[in-house]
């Protein structure tokens, strides 16, 4: 097989723990498999780097900032091929542009546009490890771009895509994704399995493994995901298509989002136009939208409720005081004390009575849902945010998520 892992900074965190990772290396290559290695900088390195260059300026020039926080990852490429020559394995470092990663021209945010793998792929011909510097490549102009904080997951689901590799281990501090935050309820359990979809919709319950961008990366080029702790030999869980999930489970996990805000009106006018011109307002003050309920009011005026990230309710809420100003809408109030909760599922797609289980589940908590939303494979749920624990456990407990 030919296997991508990725090492997040944690676990490249000094020079044990880089031993340790070689030692990991060795093992995934004894066992007959080629590889490929993408790691991260030491964990605090990138920081520290980018505050030397706030030290001398308050606005470096991005395109230094990036030669300068590229040599983070260039550092742990090269040591960690050091430990492996150490250790008899053949392995060779590559920056991002040896590795032939090219990127647009955007300093500090770049995406990558293409890879040629001629490179690694020689290297991996002529028996070697190949160490790949993540969050880094090189664009048209040749300078050294990089793809934005936490960018070498990225780095790691391209370089396995271009390769075709089997499989794209990503290696954190945390052993996989759970059905819910394992903190809130203890009895959650490790998933072995979910598809991309549901990864991408449980974000809240990655958030801390893998960046989302990574995800829909490795949906497009179709790679398949592993997470999994570079501290222990559990198994990870693995992301990918949803063919490859024999048996479907009708929910797969429970998410939790307590950054949200939730903002109600009364009496808006009853006009064609009002919500396009209300959300291209909201829209032009960056203020990103998730649920949106209309309703019915009396006296031809409608109720219109959405909720936002609670860091945009002030934007939010100057828009809608304009709406209000302008007598196109009546009150409005606004509430920072909710949070949304979600079931996640493919088995959805083809099962009736999972959203009446949740709302039966919040009845017998005698919780209230202020607003409902839901997508081919997520019910959401808007509450009082003091219930947010109760509603995770309880709903954990109805579609017998521990079994
Ligand atoms: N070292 C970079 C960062 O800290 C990239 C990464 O770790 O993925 O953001
Ligand atoms: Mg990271």
């Amino acid at each position: 097989m030919l296997i991508v892992q990725k090492y997040g900074g944690t676990s490249v965190g000094d020079l044990e723990r880089i031993r340790n990772v070689a030692n990991r290396v060795a093992k995934t290559a004894k066992e007959g498999n080629d590889i490929v290695v993408v790691v991260s900088a030491m964990s605090g390195e990138t920081n520290k780097l980018l505050g030397y260059a706030e030290y001398l300026s308050d606005h470096p020039k991005r395109e230094e900032v990036d030669m300068l926080l590229s040599s983070g990852e260039r550092v742990t490429a090269a040591l960690l091929s050091i430990a492996l020559n150490e250790m008899g394995l053949a392995a060779e470092s590559m920056s991002g542009r040896r590795a032939g990663i090219v990127t647009d021209k955007v300093h500090t945010k770049a995406r990558i546009e293409h890879i040629d793998p001629t490179p690694m792929q020689r290297a991996i011909t002529e028996g070697k490890i190949v160490v790949v510097a993540g969050f880094q490549g090189v664009n048209e102009q040749g300078r050294v771009t990089t793809l934005g904080r936490g960018g070498s997951d990225l780095s790691a689901v391209a370089v396995a895509g271009a390769l075709e590799a089997d499989l794209c281990e990503i290696y954190t501090d945390v052993d996989g994704i759970y059905t819910t935050d394992p903190r809130i309820e203890p009895k959650a359990r490790k998933l072995e399995k979910i598809s991309y979809d549901e990864m991408l919709e449980l974000a809240s319950l990655g958030a801390k493994v893998l960046q989302n961008r990574s995800v829909e990366l490795a949906k497009k080029l179709n790679v398949n995901l592993v997470t999994r702790s570079s501290f222990s030999d559990a198994e990870g869980t693995l992301i990918t298509k949803e063919e490859n999930i024999m048996e479907q489970p009708l929910v797969s996990g429970i998410a939790l989002d307590k950054n949200q805000a939730r903002v109600s009106m009364r009496g808006v006018a009853d006009r064609p136009g009002i919500a396009s011109d209300m959300f291209n307002r909201l829209a032009e003050n960056n203020v990103n939208i998730d649920m949106i309920i209309q309703t019915v009011g009396h006296d031809g005026a409608t109720n219109l409720g959405f909720t936002v990230p609670k860091t945009e309710l002030g934007d939010a809420k100057t828009v809608v005081e304009g709406f209000i100003s302008d007598k196109e809408v009546d009150e409005a109030e606004y509430d920072e004390n909710i949070c949304k909760v979600s079931i996640v599922g493919v088995g959805m797609k083809s099962h009736t009575g999972v959203a009446a289980k949740a709302f039966a589940t919040m009845a017998q908590e005698n919780i209230n849902i202020m607003m409902i939303s839901t997508s081919e494979i997520k019910v959401s749920m808007v509450i009082d945010e003091k219930y947010a624990e109760l509603a995770v456990r309880a709903l954990h407990n109805a579609y017998e998520l521990d079994k």
